[in-house]
């Protein structure tokens, strides 16, 4: 076992979710390891799932973040992917069993012993996240942030960008011109609309907030704008979509965004709410309509993600804060108060 360096962050110690400031220990790089120096982190509604134990599977004390960014610091003598000082990322996985079928064939995130950022289980201790100063994990796990693109404005690319876009590829939401809804404003729901995009689809965006539909359109482009407690809106566009991603965080009624699908349309969950959602069958029967989800995305993926970003010049729409605003953060969260995503000010506001 290496030796242990103390780490500093800011901890949620149980399901009130309150995060409070907290030291940890965090081993020493082993041989393929990379150590970098947090700059920033993006705060998830998972994050806000996970420290109310929404899911029943929160392990306390909890440090948060999953959406890492950062500049390498130290590498294990037989780490290779990376040199000092370059900006890197981790996503949700710091490991897996790198054996069974699904980590062989790159979809390491589908692995039974996959290992979270945190709120897992690895050698024998809770495995803590990016609220953090420093992190350390082996180079697999660590993807290369393109230098084009700011740190602040790219940590979401981490896990709202991945788990949208690998979806996207995986699922064909990617042919120029076919109608791409989405549903849901938020982290993951405003990067599939710039990814959308920049794939040349006709996006719409299907919200419970009117108060968002001037800048989906002006700002980040969307084609169409559809409130979603509006039976009118809602009716006027049955049928006119071929592919619909679902981002809500909370439960919700599926079976009147199904009718939006053309024939052969597909919606894909990428959102997780805590409840089970309903499903009239005929909804899909009538319409020969598919129900899919996906989780993440694997590291190829990932990277291949951010290169993408890179080339094309896509990161975020954040609001920056401080550490000390992360309690405050959460519970705007939990409004829908957040265009698009916090991200906190991890090297400037962490005090040792
Ligand atoms: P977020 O920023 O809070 O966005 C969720 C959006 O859902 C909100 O902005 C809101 O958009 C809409 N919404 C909220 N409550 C709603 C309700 N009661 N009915 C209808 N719409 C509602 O959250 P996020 O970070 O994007 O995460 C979204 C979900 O994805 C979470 O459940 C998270 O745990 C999950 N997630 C899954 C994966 C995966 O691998 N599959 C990865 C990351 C996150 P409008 O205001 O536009 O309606
Ligand atoms: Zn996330």
């Amino acid at each position: 076992m290496s030796k242990e360096v103390e780490c500093g962050g800011w901890a949620a110690k149980d399901a009130s979710g309150v995060l409070a400031p907290f030291k940890f220990p965090r081993r020493a790089p082993r041989p393929t390891d990379v150590k970098f120096k947090i700059t920033h982190c993006g705060i998830c509604h998972t994050d806000l799932h996970l420290i109310h134990n929404e899911w029943g599977s929160s392990k306390y004390p909890m440090v948060p973040g999953h959406e890492v960014v950062g500049l390498v610091t130290e590498l294990g003598p037989g780490a290779k992917k990376f040199k000092v000082g370059d900006h890197v990322g981790v996503g949700c996985m710091v490991f897996s069993c790198l054996k069974c079928d699904h980590c062989k064939h790159g979809d390491e995130q589908y692995c039974d012993k996959l290992v979270w950022t945190y709120n897992s289980e690895e050698d024998g201790k809770i495995t803590m996240g990016g609220y953090s100063g420093f992190l350390v994990a082996d180079e697999k796990f660590v993807v290369r942030v393109p230098d084009n693109l700011p740190l602040d404005a790219a940590a979401p690319l981490l896990c709202a960008g991945i788990t949208v876009y690998s979806p996207m590829k995986h699922f064909g939401m990617t042919q120029a011109g076919k109608n791409f809804g989405v549903v849901g404003l938020g982290g993951l729901g405003h990067m599939a609309v710039k990814f959308g995009k920049a794939f040349g689809m006709k996006v719409t965006v299907i919200s419970t907030s009117p108060s968002k539909e001037k800048e989906a359109r002006e700002v980040l482009g969307a084609h169409n704008f559809i409130v979603s407690k509006d039976s009118a809106q809602m009716k006027k566009a049955a049928k006119t979509m071929d592919y619909i991603l679902d981002t809500v965080s909370a439960p919700h009624p599926l079976d009147a965004l199904l009718e939006l699908l053309k024939i052969d349309g597909k919606l894909v969950m990428v959102g997780l709410p805590d409840k089970p959602l309903e499903l009239p069958a005929g909804v899909i029967i009538f319409g020969r309509r598919s129900l899919a989800g996906s989780f993440i995305g694997s590291i190829r993926e990932t990277q291949d993600m951010l290169d993408f970003c890179g080339k094309n010049n896509v990161t975020s729409m954040i609001e920056l804060v401080p550490m000390d605003y992360v309690n405050k953060a959460m519970e705007r969260l939990r409004k829908s108060d957040v265009k698009y995503r916090f991200v906190l000010d991890v090297e400037k506001t962490l005090k040792p």
